[in-house]
């Protein structure tokens, strides 16, 4: 038996350093080991790879991510789980490494250590989607992402065009990465409970994944044609070149951002870039 399977439950862990969930830090957690280890699973993780954490908590995900053999650097917010977590640490035998910070502000490249890293996270609530912009937009592109959401933010991520869940989330998540939601996971299975279900969301990152600059011009579009999702896109886009604009990426002006599919949003992004140039 390895060291990590030796250390107390999560339960008696917290109670031994007196530690309580604090909603600023979006902290609920998961003690059953069971559905941490069916994350862990779904993440398809094991020996040899490199794992980013983010926001370890007491370390139940992290133990059943520690228990695939996989590397495991956590980056942790709340200072309060230094001791915690550093026998968690100490109990891996080098396999694992703690960061305290904010995962908003870390070097992910640096983090996986110049080499391909999968990111694995039962999500704050409150940072969940900046980070997960920053992952799909940034230089640095995960080997997977394996993300824990409200089943909300779960469900706009993985959205279909044509349903009230399909908005800029969708369009930038699915034109960097196959979206999928894997496993629904009830507010019971928490603590302390949050007031809605979860979802976790496996995300792989496409060979076609779009270049920053393509991503950028996809943000803008986005923005424009979702920012007034009612209206037709020639008046939603009427800042960014209105009908001709949509007309030039083969899009019907009279369409509403929810009908045009993330093909039709990357030809709206080049089409747009291509009207920039020409006024340069
Ligand atoms: N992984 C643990 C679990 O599943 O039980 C805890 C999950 S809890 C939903 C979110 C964790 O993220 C908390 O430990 C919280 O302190 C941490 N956190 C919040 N904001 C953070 C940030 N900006 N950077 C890093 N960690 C953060």
């Amino acid at each position: 038996m390895s060291a990590v399977q030796d250390l107390p439950p999560l339960r008696e862990a917290l109670a031994a350093h007196g530690l309580m969930a604090k909603k600023s830090f979006g902290q609920h957690f998961l003690l059953d080991l069971n559905i941490t280890r069916k994350i862990a699973r779904l993440a398809e993780v094991g020996p040899g790879d490199v794992v980013i954490e983010v926001g370890p908590g007491p370390g139940g995900l992290t133990r059943a991510l520690l228990e695939t053999g996989a590397k495991v650097v956590a980056v942790e917010k709340d200072e309060r789980f230094r001791a915690l977590l550093e026998e968690l640490v100490e109990a891996s035998g080098g396999t694992m490494r703690l960061v305290l910070g904010d995962a908003l502000e870390a070097n992910e490249a640096e983090l996986a250590g110049g080499g391909p890293a999968h990111i694995v996270s039962n999500l704050p609530y409150n940072v969940g989607t900046p980070l997960l912009i920053k992952w799909l937009t940034g230089p640095w592109t995960p080997a997977s992402l394996t993300l824990m959401f409200q089943k909300e933010v779960a469900d706009r991520i993985a959205a279909a065009p044509g349903t009230s869940a399909y908005g800029r989330l969708a369009v930038i998540a699915q034109a960097t990465c196959e979206a999928r939601v894997v496993m629904d996971v009830p507010a019971r299975a928490f603590t302390p409970p949050p007031k809605i279900d979860s979802a976790v969301v496996r995300l792989l990152p496409r060979a076609d994944r779009p270049a920053p600059k393509r991503l950028d011009a996809l943000q803008a579009v986005t923005a424009a044609a979702f920012g007034q999702r009612r209206k037709m896109l020639r008046a939603s886009l009427k800042a960014l070149g209105g009908e001709p604009l949509a007309v030039a990426a083969g899009l019907d002006p009279q369409a509403r951002a929810e009908t045009v599919d993330v093909a039709g949003f990357l030809r709206l992004a080049d089409a747009w870039t291509t009207l920039r140039q020409g006024r340069g």
